[in-house]
């Protein structure tokens, strides 16, 4: 049933392990206990399974790895086997799309941070109050 060869196999290992890169998630986990933000839990069962959840006020965050969603200020094709990895990033890219789109569709706000953005800390936590402000005014 498995046709992959070595290397994409290897592949697609990495990026199991690479769609929970726990070290952005834990970038933003310091960043949020720094600033006060609280409320939101862990390793909840929705799609796309968010890294951080606030049930509360609807929310969900995910932070995506510039180099596996395809981010369009770092992305690089590696050198070798171009094709492949165009394929694969383009998936993971339709596979976010497809999952906020769901997650939409059932009521949750959703917010995709970019790895990079990371480093500007206030204006990340500054659209996670925001959003969170948003729903509670209602
Ligand atoms: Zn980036």
């Amino acid at each position: 049933m498995d046709f992959l060869t070595p290397l994409e196999r290897s592949v697609r290992m990495a990026a199991i392990r690479g769609r929970r890169n726990k070290t952005t998630e834990l970038v933003l986990l310091t960043l949020m206990r720094e600033n006060g933000v609280v409320g939101w839990r862990r390793q909840i069962d929705l799609p796309g399974k968010p890294d951080f959840v606030f049930k509360k006020e609807r929310v969900v965050v995910f932070v995506d790895g510039c180099f596996w969603h395809g981010c369009p200020l770092h992305f690089r094709l590696p050198s070798g086997n171009r094709a492949f990895w165009a394929k694969k990033i383009a998936s993971n890219r339709s596979r976010d799309q497809r999952q906020t789109k769901l997650l939409r569709q059932r009521g949750w706000k959703v917010i995709r941070i970019w790895e990079h953005s990371l480093k500007n800390s206030s204006q990340t936590i500054r659209r996670i109050r925001r959003a969170l402000d948003a729903e509670s005014n209602f």
